[in-house]
């Protein structure tokens, strides 16, 4: 496995590896490995010759008061765990080899980024945007991964990749629970015991919102109530978001009548989490 720290060298590995006509695969990551970011490895694995993983805390997509600084680094644990995966290629560049000083480009996607942790944390998907075109420029994919615990953030790359014709494919795979529900998240390594208990309702949520479905309820603002009702239940939870949207547009529905998300973003005392699930009206 080989680890590349400059664009330079990037390249080079790159060239030689479609000289052999090997096809490319993409994961990008932040690093602070779990099996969520392994298991699109072990996708990538499977369906490429050649599988290269970047690891970089973007900071153009944090916020001023968002958790840059703190947000865990643990390159050598990680680079153990992608030696395992048989991963031929990690990228792990600095932030000064990625943005030059006067670097003044950005990619701005002005739909699909604009509700939900759009609205949020503005500037966010800018700054997914503009590292994954930076990346997807640098490493030339054939395929890259993304999981669907990010859901906004996969449906506004897949545009991106769409409306500028990056010859790249995306693929999304599904979310990685720990036992308990709780979606896999290098953010979880903030969360004490206790908090980790007061987590798991957001899965409990998600699960309810299946249930009511299941059951035949249609109307999203009776679901997102009895949510709402039990997010406030734990007292360290607050609500940043609850929605039920297009699959597509991400857009609130007034009816539950195909495939819809539900999506939400909660914070467990400071720590902002999110999750959401893929509901079907007609196969539930
Ligand atoms: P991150 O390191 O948080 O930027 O995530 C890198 C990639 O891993 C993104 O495509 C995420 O959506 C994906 N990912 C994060 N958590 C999970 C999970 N629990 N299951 C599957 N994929 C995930």
């Amino acid at each position: 496995m080989v680890i590349a720290k400059t664009i330079k060298h990037v390249r080079k590995i790159i060239f030689a590896a479609k000289q052999k006509n090997k096809t490319i695969g993409f994961v990008p990551t932040m690093g602070a490995l779990h099996y969520g970011h392994l298991s699109l490895v072990r996708a990538a694995r499977k369906n490429c010759d050649f599988v290269v993983v970047s690891i970089f805390i973007n900071p153009t997509q944090f916020g001023p008061k968002e958790d840059f600084r703190k947000y865990p680094r643990q390159f050598n644990q990680d680079k153990r765990l992608l030696e395992i995966e048989k991963v031929d290629l990690v990228f792990y560049p600095s932030a000064a080899e990625m943005y030059l000083k006067d670097s003044s480009t950005y990619i701005k996607e002005v739909y699909l980024s604009e509700p939900l942790c759009g609205s949020t944390r503005p500037g966010h998907f800018r700054g997914v945007c503009t590292v994954v075109a930076k990346l997807f420029n640098i490493i030339e994919p054939d395929i890259a991964y993304f999981g669907q615990k990010d859901y906004q953030q996969a449906r506004v790359v897949k545009r991106m990749v769409r409306d500028l014709n990056f010859p790249v494919k995306i693929k999304i795979f599904p979310t990685l629970r720990e036992r308990s529900g709780l979606a896999m998240s290098s953010r979880n390594a903030y969360l004490d015991q206790k908090a980790r208990g007061d987590a798991l309702v957001l899965f409990e949520s998600l699960k309810l919102a299946k249930k009511l479905v299941k059951e035949g309820e249609r109307d999203p603002k009776k679901i997102i109530n009895k949510i709402r009702k039990l997010i406030i239940s734990i007292k360290n939870a607050k609500i940043d978001y609850v929605k039920i949207v297009d699959v597509e547009n991400l857009r609130p529905v007034d009816k539950i009548k195909a495939k819809v998300a539900v999506v939400l973003a909660v914070y467990i005392g400071k720590i902002r989490l999110i999750d959401n699930v893929l509901v079907d009206a007609n196969s539930n």
